[in-house]
């Protein structure tokens, strides 16, 4: 994707008037900002194509910052994930990685600074009675009893914090404000907690730990951030911030906000994500039914085609819901364009080809990808036996049933025309266990009757050339739209959906398929793109995740209900 083809959009519009106006020197610097208390996902790679994305327009840099704040929630794991993900995504952020742990020392000094300047103070309450003085959006709040202790006492409590005097929760440092303000955020808001907890960074070099709000503007001042961009959310807390950087006369970086990505049948709250992989829903946060990226790259998207859907998508300023279909649209583009095209029968009915000679195998060549000539070709053995698709046989066919059914004839694709004679059943449950056939000798290209107009193209494996393979097919993990709907779905996990998820472990494909390496991606004719499970799949022997069906099964939906 080239940058520069982006729309204008509003964030571009405040960046470039910036830049021109000659502000921060001319210099754009973003950050893209994760907390490692989860893994990425879907609406973090919009935040990521944005942070990135700017910095490479307007010739500026973008740093990755771990807000590391929470040492309860954080984890190293998460951290070597996220970096793994950003990479992947095909962002680079160079020797510019950092931690707001880094800083720790810098913010605590910040936080004695505004104490010195009377605009902080150690509270004594504890959180709950923090929460009823805090008063409501109609009502003010009311002043700590501890709101006046003078700057020598402030320093002295705080330097004592610092030192482990005092139990976790036993004393808070906060911002000396305005309780009545009409921004809550105003009233006093906590800068430092008593957390006497491991960090996964510091140790137990500290049992104080800036709150967000405390930590991310003064780090984005501290790395040099010009633009820090956000989500809506934080709008209300941006005249705050605005309040720390004056009080504390150090460079102040413009917040922006934008609107966060919502995706249908998806839910993007890591509390949510986590829930889901703590109660066992999903087998790790790199489930192919996740939204997170490591998700989406095991069920087989493309970075190219995560980038295009934030690309899509764009950037607003109002809350909107992004459509699934759409996602799937980008990656369908991008596996149509590289996915070679192979045969692969997922539920297997076997053909006997009557006038086939037995023993007899012939080496057919097959187009890797039609839309694209230098992926080259292969060949596929044919033989007396092979089988089809189950889907592809019916004994009572429709008129308009293009498939195999008794005297009917069919085209192999690659192949023969094939016309079937006999059908066997099961004598105990009627089933149809075989077809017998005929084929056409002439009728493979090259031959006298391969110009014959059949209507219908299977496609096949021989039978004693195919490898036996697992086949997952999956689909929407909720069935409803908006599962993070809370006041819709005040338990999301009961929007799950029950067919998620849909493992075939007798599937036939085409040997090509035994070389099959994890990253592959294959287009499985007339069923679905799949590609390689890099984490199940063993040498020899591959297992295949559906990414995406082949066409969108919304737009099939309506056009059925609406008739023709
Ligand atoms: P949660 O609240 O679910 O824990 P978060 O937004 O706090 O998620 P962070 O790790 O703090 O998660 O997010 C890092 C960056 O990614 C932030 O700048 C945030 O704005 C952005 N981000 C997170 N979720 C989305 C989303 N759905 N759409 C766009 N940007 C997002
Ligand atoms: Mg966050």
């Amino acid at each position: 994707m080239n940058e520069n083809d982006s729309p204008h959009n509003f964030i571009q519009h405040f960046v470039d008037e910036d830049k021109k106006a000659g502000k921060y020197e001319g210099r754009v610097h973003t950050r893209f900002p994760p907390e490692p208390n989860g893994f990425l996902h879907i609406g973090h790679a919009k935040s990521i194509c944005l942070n990135f994305g700017l910095a490479a327009q307007f010739g500026g840099l973008c740093n990755l910052r771990f807000d590391d704040t929470n040492p309860i929630k954080e984890e190293d794991k998460y951290v070597r994930s996220i970096q793994e993900d950003v990479k992947w995504l095909g962002f680079d952020w160079q020797d510019r990685l950092f931690y707001a742990s880094d800083y720790f020392e810098e913010l605590y000094q910040y936080a004695v600074r505004l104490i010195e300047g009377g605009h902080a103070y150690v509270d004594d309450l504890n959180a709950d009675e923090i929460r009823e003085h805090r008063g409501t959006l109609t009502a003010p709040g009311k002043d700590s009893p501890y709101r006046n202790r003078s700057v020598e006492e402030n320093l002295d409590l705080f330097e004592r914090m610092r030192a482990g005097e005092f139990d976790t929760g036993a004393r808070v440092l906060r911002a000396k404000i305005d309780m009545a303000s009409g921004n809550l955020n105003f009233r006093d808001p906590v800068l430092y907690r008593i957390l006497k907890a491991m960090h996964h960074r510091t140790g137990d070099q500290w049992c104080i730990y800036p709150m967000y709000d405390w930590a991310h503007g003064q780090s984005d001042s501290i790395e040099g951030v010009t633009h820090s961009i956000c989500t809506l959310e934080f709008e209300d807390h941006r005249p705050l911030y605005d309040w720390f950087l004056e009080k504390l006369q150090i460079p102040h970086p413009r917040q922006i906000e934008f609107a966060r990505l919502n995706l249908s049948y998806t839910v993007l709250s890591k509390r949510k994500l986590l829930q889901l992989v703590n109660e066992g829903h999903v087998s790790g946060w790199d489930d192919p039914r996740m939204p997170t990226l490591s998700g989406l790259r095991r069920r087989g998207y493309t970075a190219a085609s995560i980038r295009e859907f934030c690309h899509r998508i764009g950037v607003a300023k109002v809350t909107s819901t992004a459509d699934l279909a759409l996602l799937e649209h980008c990656i369908r583009e991008d596996l149509n364009k590289r996915s070679h095209r192979v045969m692969a029968v997922l539920r297997p009915l076997k053909v006997v080809i009557d006038n086939y000679p037995e023993g007899q195998v012939e080496e057919l060549e097959a187009e890797n990808n039609p839309e694209d000539p230098s992926a080259g070709s292969r060949k596929i053995p044919f033989s007396r036996e092979m089988y089809i698709e189950q889907e592809d046989f019916m004994e009572d066919p429709p008129k308009k049933f293009f498939r195999l059914g008794p005297g009917r004839e069919v085209r192999l694709k690659h192949a023969y025309i094939i016309k079937c004679e006999r059908v066997v059943k099961d004598d105990q449950t009627g089933e149809v266990t075989e077809l017998h056939c005929t084929y056409d000798p002439d009728s493979k290209q090259g031959g006298a009757t391969a110009g014959r107009k059949i209507k219908g193209t299977l496609h096949w494996v021989s039978a004693k050339h195919a490898i036996n393979a697992q086949v997952r097919l999956y689909s929407t993990l909720f069935n409803t739209s908006e599962p993070g709907n809370e006041k819709q779905h005040p338990n999301f996990t009961e929007c799950l959906n029950p067919d998620s998820i849909e493992v075939l472990n007798d599937c036939r494909l085409e040997p090509s398929l035994a070389n099959a390496v994890p990253g592959g991606y294959y287009q499985f004719l007339r069923m679905a793109y799949f590609s390689v499970d890099p984490i199940d799949s063993k040498p020899g022997a591959p297992v295949f995740n559906r990414t995406v069906t082949l066409r969108d099964a919304w737009a099939k939906i309506v056009k059925k209900g609406g008739g023709k």
